[in-house]
């Protein structure tokens, strides 16, 4: 593959491989995670007449992609994972502040682009291969029912998706359970960390290895990333030609991969300003910009729980972009809010600007009114609404008096019949859930 683009691990820079390759790896295996080798610039004309985000996802991707299997595809999967909008809607009159809504996916939160940019690239990437693909993904919330929208009714492929029973809210239940086909349900007897090590163990074990082939989807794939800088790309490009300013996000952040997206965006040349991540009340990383020292903890549960993070697993991509704290520090800039400021703020939103938010997207709000106001004035900003507040309905209802409609894509979610099989949180189980090869899972 001379030529190729290339990607390297965030522990060794002379670990080199193509993006297809590094997508079905998922994780380097030094433990590290995949970067780009080297960062092409691309001018902001590279993007002229790229509005909609298909297109702008062509012209971003098209250079990290050069000289890979799946370059050929690249039109047609960009179609196909980017076919539903990221609006940007003002909040002042104006424009100088707006809301960028990434929630109108399958399963309205930002993580659709992403799951869907990677079962893109895997349904292309399976071909003719004689075993049956099986992604395991452990979710506490979120991520698992973006991963099953995204690989449902593929063919070749199949999913398990392991959350622990009775610890996610109901309606986190309902999108993880609604699937059937190629989809399996585990409601897990244990707790998050027994389905994240249930998942390890799956991979080490040769009697599932050889039955089946096994790969992740959780949100350290690069094919879950890379996605994530189109909008922020098509972004920045709509308020520069509008404006002839540069855009500015505040982004909720937990793992740090949608503000690594960002920050990606903006190192490979668009025209983005400021950033600031805002936190809830698992500090890790603010406190590590202030002191200068990495210390992680254990995760706290807060309000905004798909930010619950106290060891951000992209934290190691940050730094390998940063290495240098000072370069860190002018770089961006991190807050952290509590469950209360998130209430408050939900309140707010609503009475101020009439927005229903959900509370990672109340988080962002918070984090922006505790700008001083000369950092407010300078450029444009941007608030990035990472779900549809109906999936937190129990928590937003009570705080604005009012019932939250609910998006037709959820709705239909919740119309479908549940499937879901209870496990012990053992690889036994786990074993006799995945059954044996060429079984069909199609219920
Ligand atoms: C996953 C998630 C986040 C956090 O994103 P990271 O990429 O993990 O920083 C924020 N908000 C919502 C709604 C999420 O689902």
């Amino acid at each position: 593959m001379s030529g190729a683009f290339l990607f390297s691990s965030s522990r060794d820079p002379g670990a080199r491989l193509g993006f297809s390759a590094a997508l079905l790896q998922g994780l380097a295996p030094d433990g590290g995670l995949y970067v780009p080798a080297e960062w092409p610039r691309l001018p902001v004309d590279a993007f002229d007449g790229a509005v909609a985000l298909p297109e702008v996802a062509q012209r971003l991707l098209a250079p990290l992609l050069a000289g890979d299997p799946l370059a050929g595809e690249l039109a047609a999967i960009a179609g196909e994972a980017f076919d539903f909008p990221a609006p940007l809607v003002p909040l002042s009159p104006d424009g100088r502040l707006a809301v960028l809504e990434l929630f109108h996916g399958p399963t309205a939160a930002f993580k659709d682009f992403g799951a869907r940019f990677l079962a893109a690239c895997f349904a292309r990437l399976r071909g003719t291969a004689s075993r049956p693909l099986t992604i395991l993904v452990a979710t506490s919330g979120d991520t698992g029912g973006a991963v099953a929208a995204a690989f449902h009714r593929r063919p070749g492929i199949e999913v398990a998706v392991l959350f622990p029973k009775g610890l996610v809210s109901p309606t986190q239940e309902r999108q993880l359970t609604c699937w059937g086909d190629n989809v399996r349900s585990l409601a897990v007897r244990g707790t998050f960390d027994d389905c994240q090590r249930l998942v390890k163990q799956a991979f080490l074990d040769p009697q599932l290895r050889e039955q089946r082939a096994l790969s992740s989807a959780n949100s350290i794939n690069l094919g879950r990333l890379l996605p994530q800088a189109v909008y922020y790309a098509a972004t920045s490009l709509a308020v520069s030609r509008e404006f002839g300013e540069s855009a500015s996000f505040v982004i909720p952040s937990g793992n740090l991969g949608n503000s690594l997206a960002c920050l990606w965006a903006r190192r490979l040349g668009l025209p983005i300003g400021q950033v600031v991540l805002a936190h809830n009340a698992n500090r890790g990383v603010p406190d590590f910009l202030e002191s200068g020292e990495w210390r992680p903890r254990p995760s706290v549960a807060t309000l905004a729980s798909a930010m619950d993070v106290g060891n951000p697993s992209n934290l190691e991509r940050l730094r390998a972009l940063y290495p240098r704290l000072g370069e860190l520090r002018a770089a961006l800039s991190a807050t952290s809010v509590t469950d209360e400021e998130i209430r408050a703020r939900i309140r707010a939103g609503f009475r101020t600007y009439g927005q229903v938010w959900c509370p990672h997207t109340a988080t962002a709000a918070e984090a922006w009114e505790r700008l001083p106001p000369e950092q407010r004035a300078r450029g444009r900003w941007v608030l990035v609404a990472t779900a549809h507040a109906a999936k937190f309905r129990e928590i937003v209802e009570p705080l604005i008096g009012r019932e939250v409609p609910m998006p037709g894509s959820l709705a239909r979610l919740f119309a479908r019949p549940v499937h879901c099989v209870e496990i012990d949180a053992t690889l036994a189980g786990l074993r006799a859930a995945l059954g044996t090869q060429g079984s069909s899972w199609t219920i």
